[in-house]
Formats: structure tokens, C-alpha cells, sequence
């Protein structure tokens, strides 16, 4: 890296990937605005996998560049790769490792294949077609075939990682030329591709902030919380293109044309209609007469929860907790609240994680547990039953987990195109301590912490920094929480006090 870029005409493999993921990103990422770019932690933590995936891979250290390459290394990073495309095009890859295979190359009795680290389950085009162009380009390079590239994923934390061969097939070869060549198409645009049909991409991409902007000024039907890209397709047949047509929609109308495409899509139009007129009027509107959360009224305070977790190491490393207690004329004594982080490393096992959170309940009897979505809820059941918790325990625990998002659903149609923690606690006016952090963000910093093992952790700083996170999403979901409470229908108040 850090090398001179591509020249402007140049197509790269990293382009090729943006544009598998999205066709407007790879047009962003070479004509749109680079000051508009948001950082986002998904790109340092996918680094931070393909780091610990190739030491798995190959634990002594690569060599650099053209020189490793003369020299026969077992490994190679940091060649950058020239040449022509299927179409003859002007095409450059930068494979993040080679490895020496069998073989005859220009540089001796050995040639190498380009290797990728994949993050998630499956490998996909993503994957394939970037390899098959740092292939293609290789094979000029070292004056030899390059039979199969590697994909690796999956390591790390003492696992081997997977290994998933790639067969330059001519029907490969076939698809990235097809792919370059629209490529070069949407890049020689003036305008932008559109927004991506399904927007649950923009979460991890960089141009989010510029794309999300848009799709509200837009009113793009994908603004809409409920719809994604297969109900985007079905409405647009129906000649509805943006929030505000389906705001003015008839939803009986609408309803029975959806019933064409399935029944229950016919089922959901009314909810949709309604969402959008929600959204356009900008009025939360009551869906029932009940109180949310009667669970709170006469407890002696509640514990707000939430959990951090490593999803690839399936981890919950993080199970924190802000204690907020009841005063004595039904008030919620915020003066006297307080966070207690249970950090869980996965070599102290999970009985011990149980037997401390076990602990942390019991001391608290009596005080609901209130979550936001159902991860913490299933996550702590679960561990429970493997923890051979008897039933009735079982029971008492299932009672006392309510899940905030949920109540927030069956009781409110809200003006947001989310109904997320950070979009509802926002909308409440709810402002986290540190900006622009996310749950990516977090895991990155438990990987910082980590480092190499107990004997070489990283900055400590790193874990206030996750501490903060979690204990501000506590905190947010009792800002959401406490609305709810501010809602309750006047015939169901019994002289409680609020906040
Ligand atoms: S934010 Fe979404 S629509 Fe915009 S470039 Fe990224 S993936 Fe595509």
C-alpha cells in the first residue's frame, strides 16, 4: 500500500468490489465527494480478521513486493499488479497475500496464487470475481497459469481458518469480463446509480451519511420503516414510488393488489400505508390503550442491559448493567443510578460468566430487567439452560426480561424510518457520549484490548471506551423506556411519579 493510485481510467479490484456490493458505491468511491466519506470500524475490523486469518494461514512472516516474489517466499504482500483486462481494458488488483504454490514462473521452479480473506459464512461474487482478476493479472506477471486462488475465513481466536479453493473456470473468466464491462459503463455516467435496493448494505458503507441524506429528501420508498427490497419492487409495480405516494395510497386498494404477489403481503399494506403517513406527518400515533411496561409499577427500581458481543468468535464478552432504583414515592432516582460492567473472557468459561450474572440478579430480586431487542433475552436464557437452571428458575428469569423494542412495536407507530435503539433513543432526544460510535466500533476496541493474549493486551483505554458504549446504550434504552412510561393512558396512572 501507499503507493501512487490507479490512474483515473484504470479499473481495480477494489473498485470491481464496491460495485459488486453496490453499483453507486463503486461510482462514489471514484467520482463522489471523498470529504463526504463517514469511517466506519467495519473496514478496520475486516483488516483485523484478514490479519489473523493469514498469520493462521501462514505463521512466519511475508515477504515484500516484486523481490519476495525473485526470492521464491513462502508468502508475499504488497504487489501491485498491471495489465489488460478480458476486454483488453487498462485493470489493476493489489492481492492482499500470495502464496507460493507448485509450478514454473518467470522467477523459478514455483509460482504463486493470490489469496483472500473472506469475513462471514459464505463465499460470494464478492469474493470470486476480485480473485479472478488479481489471477488473471498474476498470471501475466509471473508468466505462468494460475489454476485456483484461495479464500480463507473463520480464523482467528486459536481456529484454524476454513479454506475455500477458487477455480478459474472460463466461465469465471467469463463473468468478470461481463462485470468490467458495466462497470466501465456505470463509471463513464454523469449521475450516480441509483441508491442500492437493499439499503441494509449502507450500514457498513462509507458513503452512508451522503446516501441516507438523499433517500429522505427523496422520500425513496426504502425511507419507510418495514419495506425492503422486495416490497421496494412490488409497490413500484403498483406504481408507487416514494413515501409520499404510498402515504396517499387507498390501503384497502392497496392491500388487495399486494394479495397478488402473495397473501401476506396484503396483510402488511395497511401497516404500510400507515407507517408512511406516520413518517410524512411526523405524529407518533398509539396503537394501544394499555401501558407498555406494567411490569415497572412497584418495582424497586429496574436494571437496564445490554450486551457486547464478537460475533465471530460467538462471544459475548460484555454483559453490562446501569442499576437505576425507585424512590419510595414511585420516582426513579437518577442521582443514584449506577453502571456495572460483567466482562466475560472466554478462558474463565461459562459457568463462571453464569454464577457472576447469576449473583448480579439475585442480589437484585424483584427488578425487571429491561433489554432492547431480543438478544439479550435469548442470549441469557440460553445460558441458563445450559447452565442446567432448573425450570422454575427458568421461569422467574423469562418473567423478569422485557424487551423495550418489543413494547415499543405493539404500542406505538412512530415517525422514523427505524425502529432501532439509536434512531427511537434519538428521536427522544437521547445523545451518546462519544460520537459516531457503533457496535462495530466496539467489538474493534475488544480486539484492540485483546491483542496477542492475556500476556500482551492492548491499550486499557480501549475497554473505558467500550464501558461508555454499553453503559450509554443502557442508558438509551431507558430513554425510550421512560417515554413509554410518560405515555400511559391517564385511566392507568396510579399517582407514579416519573423521572
Ligand atoms: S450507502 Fe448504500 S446506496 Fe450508498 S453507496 Fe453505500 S451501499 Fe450504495
Amino acid at each position: 500500500m501507499g503507493d501512487t493510485p490507479p490512474a483515473a481510467n484504470v479499473l481495480t479490484d477494489r473498485l470491481l468490489r464496491s460495485w459488486l456490493r453496490c453499483r453507486r458505491k463503486a461510482w462514489l468511491d471514484r467520482h463522489g465527494d471523498a470529504t463526504q466519506r463517514r469511517w466506519s470500524a467495519h473496514r478496520n475490523l475486516m483488516l483485523d480478521d484478514q490479519q489473523r486469518c493469514f498469520v493462521a494461514l501462514m505463521p512466519q512472516k511475508p515477504a515484500h513486493g516484486q523481490a519476495g516474489c525473485a526470492a521464491g517466499a513462502e508468502g508475499v504482500v504488497g504487489l501491485r499488479l498491471k495489465g489488460r483486462g478480458p476486454g483488453g481494458e487498462l485493470v489493476e488488483a493489489h492481492p492482499p497475500l500470495l502464496r507460493r504454490v507448485s509450478g514454473r514462473s518467470r522467477w523459478g521452479a514455483f509460482s504463486y496464487q493470490p489469496v483472500l480473506a473472506r469475513q462471514g459464512r459464505r463465499m460470494t461474487r464478492e469474493h470470486q470475481l476480485p480473485l479472478a482478476l488479481m489471477a488473471l493479472l498474476l498470471e501475466q506477471e509471473q508468466q505462468a497459469p494460475v489454476r485456483d486462488a484461495l479464500v480463507v475465513g473463520g480464523g482467528g481466536m486459536g481456529r484454524r481458518p476454513a479454506r475455500d479453493r477458487v477455480g478459474l473456470s472460463a466461465g469465471l473468466r467469463k463473468q468478470l469480463g461481463d462485470a468490467l464491462r458495466k462497470l466501465r459503463v456505470d463509471l463513464d455516467r454523469s449521475d450516480p446509480p441509483p441508491l442500492a435496493a437493499d439499503r441494509r448494505k449502507c450500514t457498513l458503507c462509507s458513503w452512508r451519511g451522503l446516501c441516507n441524506a438523499e433517500a429522505a429528501a427523496e422520500g425513496h420508498l426504502s425511507e419507510v420503516s418495514g419495506i425492503g427490497a422486495k416490497r421496494r419492487e412490488m409497490l413500484k409495480e403498483l406504481g408507487i414510488h416514494g413515501l409520499h405516494d404510498l402515504a396517499a395510497a387507498d390501503p384497502d386498494r392497496l392491500a388487495e393488489q399486494m394479495e397478488r404477489f402473495g397473501e401476506q403481503h396484503g396483510e402488511v399494506a395497511r401497516t404500510l400505508v400507515a407507517q408512511a403517513r406516520c413518517q410524512r406527518d411526523g405524529q407518533p400515533e398509539r396503537l394501544q390503550n394499555t401501558p407498555a411496561l406494567p411490569e415497572l409499577v412497584g418495582a424497586p427500581g429496574v436494571l437496564l442491559y445490554d450486551i457486547e458481543s464478537d460475533p465471530d468468535a460467538r462471544h459475548d464478552f460484555l454483559h453490562g448493567f446501569w442499576r437505576l432504583p425507585c424512590r419510595a414515592d414511585g420516582s426513579w432516582d437518577l442521582t443514584a443510578a449506577r453502571y456495572q460492567p460483567l466482562l466475560v473472557l472466554a478462558e474463565h468459561g461459562e459457568q463462571r460468566c453464569w454464577e457472576r450474572l447469576d449473583r448480579y440478579l439475585s442480589v437484585h430480586e424483584g427488578w425487571p430487567v429491561l433489554h432492547y431487542g431480543e438478544t439479550e433475552s435469548l442470549a441469557l436464557r440460553r445460558m441458563a439452560e445450559r447452565q442446567g437452571v432448573a425450570e422454575h428458575k427458568l421461569m422467574l428469569l423469562r418473567a423478569r426480561l422485557v424487551d423495550v423494542h418489543a413494547r415499543v412495536r405493539s404500542h406505538w407507530r412512530l415517525p422514523l424510518n427505524s425502529y432501532g435503539l439509536k434512531a427511537v433513543a434519538a428521536w427522544q432526544g437521547f445523545r451518546w457520549s462519544q460520537t459516531g460510535v457503533d457496535g462495530a466500533h466496539a467489538l474493534l476496541w475488544w480486539r484492540q484490548w485483546q491483542g496477542d493474549g492475556p500476556n500482551r493486551r492492548g491499550t486499557t483505554n480501549a475497554l473505558g471506551w467500550i464501558f461508555t458504549y454499553n453503559r450509554d446504550d443502557c442508558r438509551a434504552t431507558w430513554a425510550v423506556a421512560d417515554w413509554l412510561l410518560r405515555q400511559t393512558p391517564a385511566s392507568f396512572q396510579s399517582g407514579d411519579g416519573g423521572s
